[in-house]
């Protein structure tokens, strides 16, 4: 029996053309003709075309993000259905991966791409990325995987994968750990397996969450600033393994003075955050203070695992226990 894919279409550079008057790519593809420039596609699945919006991906919310993740969910529901693929902007792609990972309930492979040039440009990659996204999400192997961003013939796991490279075709990488496997003309090779895939299921979000990135003697202006605002969270993308400057520390010991949940990621792309060092400033110096420590997370990934987790968290016992799982 053929297989069935729904194919959800955002936006995106997949989805655009130049535009004389505009002087650039803007949206131009609508989510039918998209899939209609993959001829490979008609023997090979019998497609659903979801068009959920036609915009940037820097268009795309959080709040969107789990709204697709709701309606990932009724359709996989569907027992003829074998996979999903989404097409998205690159530009935000691994954050829309990643509340998909967290957020969905289905095992059932969903498998985001885009493309790098637009459907107007020379060497368009959109179709070939589509073919190869499409091809991951009917493949046996990717059952139970998680949600996997496919472009350029590279698996990569959405809690891992990042945008690295502004404009190369080969530009999603998952420094340190590389890609769950990779897509041939003649089969999908997966060469290692998820150990573990968090999750934080809750109806809503808090959207009223800040990620700041440290920067050599930065003060902590930006800091009183939220306070003043009284925002819900706020994510700090520190140096190494999460050290702030003094001025810093002392930002973030006055939003946990007014009870704001301070988590602290690495602005370095790999590796994790940790108490490594005691001097003034040291992420080891900012636990006595309640901060929490992000793992290996990006400051954008941990940013939406903090919106999700003050809705889902009873206490802050339990917000902190959503950032001990790796
Ligand atoms: N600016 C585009 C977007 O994210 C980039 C892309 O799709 O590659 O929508």
């Amino acid at each position: 029996m053929v297989k069935k894919v729904i194919a959800i279409t955002t936006g995106g550079t997949i989805a655009m053309k130049y535009d004389k008057a505009a002087g650039g790519l803007i949206p131009a593809v609508s989510g039918e003709d998209l899939l209609e420039a993959v001829p490979p596609l008609k023997d090979m699945v019998q497609i659903e075309v979801v068009e959920y919006s036609n915009v940037p991906s820097g268009h795309i919310t959080p709040r969107m993000m789990l709204e697709l993740a709701k309606l990932i969910d009724i359709k996989a529901s569907d027992k003829d259905v074998a996979g999903i693929i989404v097409t998205h902007g690159t530009d935000t792609i691994e954050e829309t991966a990643y509340m998909l990972d967290l957020s969905t309930h289905t095992k059932k492979p969903i498998c985001l791409t885009g493309a790098m040039r637009g459907a107007s440009d020379m060497s368009w990659d959109g179709p070939g990325n589509i073919l190869a996204a499409v091809r991951t999400a009917i493949s046996p192997a990717m059952i139970g995987q998680g949600v996997t961003v496919v472009l350029n013939n590279q698996i990569h796991a959405a809690s891992e994968v990042t945008k690295t490279h502004s404009v190369n075709t080969d530009t999603f990488a998952s420094p340190w750990w590389g890609p769950l496997g990779y897509v041939y003309d003649d089969c999908v090779v997966v060469k290692r397996h998820r150990a573990k895939q968090q999750k934080i299921y809750t109806d809503s979000l808090e959207e009223d969450v800040y990620l700041l990135k440290v920067t050599a003697g930065m003060d902590g202006f930006l800091f009183d600033c939220l306070v003043k605002k009284g925002v819900k969270g706020i994510v700090v993308e520190g140096f190494g393994c999460g050290n702030v400057p003094p001025a810093v520390k002392r930002g973030i010991e006055l939003a946990r003075r007014h009870d704001i949940p301070v988590v602290m990621a690495t602005r370095v792309i790999a590796g994790r955050v940790a108490p490594v060092y005691s001097y003034e400033g040291s992420a080891g110096s900012l636990i006595p203070a309640g901060v929490i420590l992000a793992g290996e997370s990006s400051g954008q990934k941990a940013r939406l695992k903090l919106m999700l987790a003050l809705k889902a968290a009873e206490n802050d016992t339990e917000l902190r226990a959503y950032f001990k799982e790796r």
